[in-house]
This record gives structure tokens, C-alpha cells and sequence, in this order.
């Protein structure tokens, strides 16, 4: 499948803002609002990647709260695949099924609904996983096991943004495809 090339990695790289210290002090923020902005930027991503899964086999995208759902919805309309959220605890109205996952103090939730994948004709129902970046990787591991939880299989799980030295990506690649448009380093 394809990845970008250095240059093109670079270009992207040059649209995302650091914002220091928020929200805390010691964290540099990587803004995406400044990629979104930039329309000649936010449509080479999406262009990438529609490239990048126009022939992988799977029928859902599922973003996670709240900017993957920005890169997974313009994909999923791109791909003509059906769009699943996941969100933070009580977001989503039907009924739904969650997973827990720790922070660096205390812990966290994120929750699917059901029957988001009911509709599928495969089985088990295969779904691409977006998120803008992965940091430690609680949220998409939690993610991932959400998913395996409704016996849905991840054929991959995107970020725009891979903080490589959190490793976050580590765990989750034992079980799953990882691939990050861009790292940092
Ligand atoms: P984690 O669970 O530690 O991998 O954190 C991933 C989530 O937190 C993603 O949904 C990101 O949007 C957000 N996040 C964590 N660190 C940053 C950062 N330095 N800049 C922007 N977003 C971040």
C-alpha cells in the first residue's frame, strides 16, 4: 500500500501547528485545525488516503472523538464506506457496549453502538480505525479491543500523527496493522 515520500511528508508536516504548553505545561499540541484550513493540504491527505485503502478489503471507517471523525467522515464519503463513531462516555444515544483504559491518572472510556456494524455483509465485519494522532496509544488499543469485543476485525489503524518516542504504537501492532501518515520523532 502506498506511504508518502520524504517531501510529501514534509509539506503536511509544515501545515500541522505546535501549539506549547497546552493544555498543560510541557506538552506541545500538534494543531491540525491549520492542515484543515489549508484546502490544497487537507485534499493531498485525503487523496493519499483514498490511495492508500481503494483496494483494501473492508466496508466500515470508524473515527475516534473527536478529530478522527473529520478524516475518517471525508474518507468514508470518499470510499463510499459506511462511517462508525466512537465516542466518549454517554455521546451516543442507542444502546451501546464500552471499554475502559487508563490514563496517567486514572481512567478512561470510550464507547460503540451495537448495531453500528449490523448492516455488514462480511463476516466478521472488517473496519479501517482513524484517529488524528496516536500518543501512548490507550485510546486506539482501547479502540481496537472495542471492536473485537462486537467480533469486528481492524484490517488497520491510521493516524495522521504518530508521536513515535510515546512507542504508542507498539502494543497495538501485535495485533493490528499500524500506519501513521507522518512521525515524530
Ligand atoms: P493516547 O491515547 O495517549 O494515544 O492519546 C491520543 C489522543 O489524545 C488522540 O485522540 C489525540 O487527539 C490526543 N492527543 C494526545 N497527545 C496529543 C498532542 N501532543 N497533540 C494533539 N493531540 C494529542
Amino acid at each position: 500500500m502506498v506511504a508518502l515520500n520524504e517531501k510529501e511528508k514534509e509539506y503536511l508536516l509544515s501545515k500541522i501547528r505546535d501549539v506549547y504548553d497546552f493544555p498543560k505545561p510541557g506538552i506541545i499540541y500538534k494543531d491540525i485545525t491549520t492542515l484543515l484550513n489549508d484546502k490544497k493540504a487537507f485534499n493531498f491527505l485525503i487523496e493519499h488516503l483514498t490511495k492508500r485503502y481503494e483496494n483494501l478489503d473492508f466496508e466500515f471507517i470508524t473515527g475516534i472523538e473527536s478529530r478522527g471523525f473529520i478524516f475518517a467522515g471525508a474518507l468514508a464519503a470518499k470510499l463510499n464506506k459506511a462511517f462508525v463513531p466512537i465516542r466518549k462516555p454517554k455521546k451516543l444515544p442507542y444502546t451501546t457496549i464500552s471499554e475502559k483504559y487508563s490514563l496517567e491518572y486514572g481512567v478512561d472510556e470510550i464507547e460503540i453502538h451495537i448495531d453500528a456494524f449490523s448492516t455488514s455483509t462480511q463476516n466478521p465485519p472488517k473496519a479501517l480505525l482513524i484517529d488524528d494522532l496516536i500518543a501512548t496509544g490507550g485510546t486506539a488499543s482501547a479502540a481496537v479491543k472495542l471492536l473485537g469485543k462486537i467480533n469486528v476485525e481492524c484490517v488497520e489503524a491510521c493516524f495522521l500523527i504518530n508521536l513515535k518516542f510515546l512507542k504508542g504504537d507498539i502494543q497495538i501492532a501485535k495485533t493490528t496493522p499500524v500506519y501513521s501518515v507522518l512521525e515524530v520523532f
